[in-house]
This record gives C-alpha cells, structure tokens and sequence, in this order.
C-alpha cells in the first residue's frame, strides 16, 4: 500500500551526492562550492524524511504548501533549519509564511508583497525574500513575465514598489523554467534569469541582488553553471514523492 521510501542511508547517500554534484559544475564554472546552497525539498513527504533530511546534514529545507510546510516546521522543533517557502502562496496563506519561514522564494505579485508587508510589520519581522519571475513564457503559470526582454523596462515600477517595503528584504530572484526534455535545454532560461538580474541591479544598484534560486533534480547542475546560489533538490535526494490523497491540501 505504502510507496517504497528509499532507507534513510540511501537519503544520506543521495545528499552526499547531490553535494559532490553541485561542487563538481561549480568547479566547471569556476565558481566556489560554497557560493551554492542545498535546499532539500521536502514538500508531499511526511516529517520523518525531512529528519532523515537533517540527520543527512540538510539545514536548509523546502516546501510549497504553507500548511503542510509549517505542521513539519512544529512537528521538528528544529530552531537551527532554516525553512524556505518555494512554492505559490496564496493571500489567505501570507500569514502562516511570516509565523514559520525564514525566506520567501515565490514572492510573485505586487498585491501578495503588500500583504505580508502589513503582516511581517505586525509580527515586528523582517522578511527575506526573492522576486519569482517567469523567463519561460506563457504556459507559466507564476512570477512577473519576463521571457521578453522587451518586456523588462514595464517591471521596473512594481520591482521599485516592492524593494520600498521596510519589513520585505529582497535578495535576488527565483524561476521555474518550463518543463523540458534534457537538462542543457533548461539553460537559456537560467541565463535569462541572471540576465534579469544583472538588469535590475543596474537600475537598482543600492538593492541586494546576490541570490539566484534555480536549478531543481533534473537541472540543478546547469543552474549551478550559471550562477544559481540556491538550488531546490526534491526528488534526487528523498525520491519520488507519495502520490497526493484526492481533496488533500
Ligand atoms: C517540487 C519543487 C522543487 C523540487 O523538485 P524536484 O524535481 O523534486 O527536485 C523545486 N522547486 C519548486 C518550486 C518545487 O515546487
């Protein structure tokens, strides 16, 4: 009945690897290993992978649902994992991300950074946070547009709205390219992130811009060629995730 989990020695083989990997394309790019952190995606996995995560070394993990994500969070008790929300959060769900994340990667619209400015300054908390932008194209569903280039300069009003809220600490951006066959084809749209960021930090130098979240299993070593600082590795690490329940959240 229950999937086959892979043992938790097999997760700490898995992430050992994944670090070797992740050092190895920072080499080829001469980058240095340590400018990339490891966010072990534990999202649709019960609290016991995320430990078998952290008992691996995993100190920074990730989730795509608020609810989900924070039951673990309470269930850990772990005050030294840090938790990223990655994925969409909706208006009514801004609340639980200021009580139990420490960084925001998903932050995709104008309307949800007004929101959890007002929330972040009630709890008296500063929230650090990426803008999520979509270099794909339309059959993306999330994050600012911008796979044209042409389309940039109508950002910047809403980017500048956004880098002025006082409880919001942005530090770069994230995407999530469009599904795609091999890992070299998920390249271009790597690159059209960092390009966006090299764009914005011209025009708004006095901002942080050094985080770009990039990069998930199939990919995260052509993410890491190009510049990612966070890559977001589920499946490679804990494997496949349980099949979701009908009418689960
Ligand atoms: C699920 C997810 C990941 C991890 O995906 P894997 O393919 O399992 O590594 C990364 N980023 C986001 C936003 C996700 O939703």
């Amino acid at each position: 009945m229950a999937a086959k989990f892979p043992a938790d020695e097999r997760i700490q083989e898995n992430y050992m690897r994944v670090l070797e990997r992740i050092a190895a394309a920072a080499r080829r790019a001469q980058r240095a290993p340590e400018a990339v952190r490891l966010v072990v995606v534990t999202k649709g996995h019960p609290a016991e992978k995320a430990q078998a995560a952290i008992l691996a070394g995993a100190r920074d993990l990730g989730e795509n649902y608020p609810e989900e994500g924070a039951a673990k969070i309470r269930a850990l008790a772990r005050p030294d994992v840090r938790w990223h929300m990655i994925g969409h959060v909706q208006r009514r769900k801004a609340r639980l991300v200021i009580a139990h994340y420490d960084m925001l990667h998903s932050l995709d619209r104008l309307s949800l950074a007004q929101r959890l400015e007002t929330l972040a300054a009630e709890a008296g908390r500063v929230l650090p946070a990426l803008l999520e932008f979509n270099v794909g194209g339309e059959e993306s569903k999330f994050g600012w547009p911008a796979w044209d280039e042409s389309q940039w300069e109508a950002l910047l009003p809403d980017v500048e709205a956004v880098l002025a809220f006082p409880h919001l600490e942005i530090r770069g951006l994230m995407t999530i390219p469009p599904p795609v066959n091999t890992p070299e084809a998920a390249r271009p749209y790597f690159r059209r992130l960092r390009a966006l960021r090299d764009f914005l930090a011209r025009r708004f130098p006095r901002a942080s811009w050094d985080e770009l979240s990039m990069g998930m299993s199939a990919d995260f070593e052509v993410a890491v060629e190009e510049g990612a600082t966070l890559v977001r590795v589920g499946t490679a690490i804990l494997g496949p995730r349980p099949p979701k329940k009908a009418g689960g959240a």
